[in-house]
């Protein structure tokens, strides 16, 4: 029973009353047996109960006040406290940096904070009463609102959701909830409240660096750490895959002749296609005109049929901001696990393969296979120990004479270079320069080549007299403007009169930009350089260069001299170049005669000038100082 419950205090006069009732006058009657005495104490007994009762009294309202008092100084304080913590709790509300939201389970609006009404745009009567629902977010399913409330009332709360939320003005935001269910309620409906951060700074930022990161700033397509990423994952899921390599045939040219902006518009819209029209697949940007696409597969039907696929969207006119021109893509394929298991070897495969692709020609695609890799790796080889034998000048020059047919008399010598390594006993000298060009080392090559030259002509002036030394240049050196200045400074150094220096250059280096060619030959003779043009009648023969550009010489390739007996056609063609070098006014040099009758066919058409085993194979330096020094004929 509670300690202040009135009945306690009734109860304890009741037994008291009731007690004294019941024994006060028996026990009078047994302790009084006068009569006189016993009617007295009759009387003070009335008097005696009533003065007790009174102090009982007394007592039980003392207590009893002591008690109010206490739960009245309890209650005060209570109440201050609680006024307190509203006023708080109102501090709170009003001056958080979140946006609070008290909302019922239906999604009405009971109360918002000013950050909410500022965040979102609205006053505060246009929010109360609406349902959030409706409000500040989009296509909300109801099912999701049903959920989230489900969610509250299972678990009381729920923390850190971040939403894509609406303002007023349309303006998309980023919130981080967190949602507490109260335990109040209003009209038996629960309550919940929800405060809430904009992170929308953080977000964009987040996406920025995320952008940055993994996205290609000017395709938009997923970037080379995104393919190592998903490459990764596939190989841990031991997932088949092939990868394709694409690259742009030619883009090089297309930036220059255009400029880069152009460039850059083609491969926007080239990867729009790829990737919008590929299915099963996945695009992305390796690095500038090269693209990957990855296919799970390596089945080969679905493999040819991608490849089919990208070669009808990638070789196409393309008619971009008024210039019309064909694309074509050459296309390096390797699939996991038969031509790789590792990502790295993955890579490597595919540039390999792209590699090979190119080297077939414009547009053509090659499946990784291991005689790839070896070439690779012997090319490699070469490309280190080239570079050490150029820096240890372990090379050599030999010296092909060249003669005048008519009177045997030496006209000059073509400079040709040697190697002799243990290391390539096998590796011819048209193989290393191949390789040169591929490696970009080419120019290193000729540029030591014409150093040892003037060096040796320098060293050797009075011995050589005029005898003019031609001395063979590669595409990659001649194209280079500071190649060739390179080349005039070295003249200068060496003290050469570059009407000494004759430089053959073959056709197929002058086709890449006619007038670019055209500047760099004029400015060639301007200094007084003599210019051959090389191996004439191979590849991709034209008169049209003899008649437009400045050459001193014409060398008619071997091949040609090969068939002068016995192939008609062959012989026509000599001789009539024969002639028309000499309405040209060039000189005629016939390569690589080998017999006598060759050598007479030559003389009877009218060409003046000749090399050939027949005459003399190249020979060293020290060779060409003996016979330089007794005769110059042969
Ligand atoms: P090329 O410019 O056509 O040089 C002539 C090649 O024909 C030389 O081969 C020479 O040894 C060979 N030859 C000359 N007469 C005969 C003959 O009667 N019969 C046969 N079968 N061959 C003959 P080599 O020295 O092996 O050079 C091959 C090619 O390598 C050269 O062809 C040239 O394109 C290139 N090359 C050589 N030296 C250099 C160089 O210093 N720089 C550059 N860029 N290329 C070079
Ligand atoms: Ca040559
Ligand atoms: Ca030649």
């Amino acid at each position: 029973m509670n300690k202040n419950n009135p009945w306690k205090p009734v109860l304890q006069y009741f037994i008291f009353g009731f007690t004294w009732i019941l024994f006060s006058d028996s026990l009078l009657s047994f302790w009084v047996k006068d009569s006189m005495l016993y009617s007295r104490i009759q009387t003070f007994k009335g008097w005696f109960y009533i003065l007790s009762t009174s102090i009982l009294l007394y007592f039980f309202i003392k207590m009893d006040n002591a008690i109010i008092y206490n739960l009245n100084d309890k209650l005060t304080k209570s109440n201050k406290h609680l006024k307190d913590r509203e006023s708080l709790i109102k501090v709170i509300f009003e001056q958080s940096s979140s946006a609070i939201m008290i909302w019922s389970t239906d999604g009405t609006i009971i109360d918002v904070n000013k950050q909410f009404t500022s965040i979102f745009g609205y006053d505060y009567d246009e929010v109360i009463g609406q349902k959030w629902q409706d409000l500040i977010v989009l296509n909300l399913p109801e099912k999701d609102v049903n959920d989230l409330v489900a969610h509250l009332l299972r678990d009381g709360y729920i923390y850190n959701s971040e939403k894509e939320v609406i303002t007023r003005d349309g303006e998309t935001l980023y919130i981080s909830w967190n949602n507490a269910l109260l335990d109040y309620d209003l009209d038996g409906k629960n309550l919940i409240a929800s405060y809430g951060s904009n992170i929308s700074k953080e977000k964009y930022q987040a996406e920025k660096i995320y952008k940055l990161a993994y996205i290609d700033t000017l395709t938009s397509l997923d970037n080379r750490a995104v393919l190592e990423q998903d490459i990764e994952s596939l190989i841990y899921n031991e997932t088949s895959f092939t990868v394709y390599l694409i690259g742009v045939d030619n883009f090089k040219h297309l930036n220059e002749v255009h400029g880069h902006d152009y460039g850059n518009q083609f491969l926007v819209k080239y990867s729009a296609k790829i990737k919008h029209a590929l299915i099963h697949t996945k695009v992305y940007r390796w690095t500038g005109d090269q693209f990957a696409v990855i296919e799970t597969t390596v089945n080969k039907e679905a493999v040819q049929l991608t490849l089919d696929n990208l070669r009808i969207l990638s070789h196409r006119d393309w008619d971009l901001n008024g210039v019309s021109f064909h694309s074509t893509v050459s296309i390096g394929v390797a699939n996991y696990p038969y031509d790789a298991v590792t990502a790295d070897n993955i890579y490597r495969n595919i540039e390999i393969a792209l590699y090979a692709a190119k080297e077939k020609g414009k547009a053509c695609y090659q499946h990784y296979h291991d005689d790839l890799l070896k070439n690779v790796k012997f090319i490699n080889f070469v490309e280190s120990e080239l570079n050490s034998a150029l820096e240890n000048n372990e090379l050599e020059l030999y010296f092909q004479p060249i003669y005048n047919l008519q009177n045997n008399h030496l006209e000059s010598y073509e400079v040709l270079l040697r190697w002799f390594t243990d290391k390539l006993p096998n590796l011819n000298i048209g193989s290393l320069i191949e390789i040169a060009e591929k490696t970009e080392q080419i120019r290193h090559v000729d540029l030591w080549v014409i150093r040892h030259t003037f060096a040796l002509i320098k060293k050797n002036k009075a011995l050589l007299g005029n005898i003019i030394f031609s001395v063979n240049l590669s595409s990659q050196s001649f194209n280079s403007a500071s190649f060739i200045n390179e080349l005039i400074n070295e003249a200068q150094h060496y003290d050469i009169d570059p009407s000494r220096i004759q430089l053959e250059i073959t056709e197929h280096t002058l086709i890449e930009d006619l007038t670019h060619a055209s500047n760099l030959m004029r400015k060639l003779r301007s200094k007084g350089f003599k210019l051959a043009l090389d191996d004439f009648g191979t590849r991709y023969s034209s008169l049209n260069y003899l008649s437009k550009l400045p050459f001193d010489t014409l060398k008619i390739d071997k091949s040609y001299i090969d068939n002068i007996l016995h192939d008609a056609n062959d012989y026509a063609i000599t001789k009539y170049l024969i002639q028309l070098s000499d309405e040209l006014n060039l000189k005629v040099v016939a390569e690589g005669i080998e017999d006598q009758q060759q050598f007479d066919t030559l003389l009877k058409i009218g060409c003046h000038l000749g090399q050939g085993y027949l005459m003399s194979k190249p020979y060293n330096v020290d060779v060409l100082l003996s016979k330089t020094n007794k005769t110059a004929n042969f």
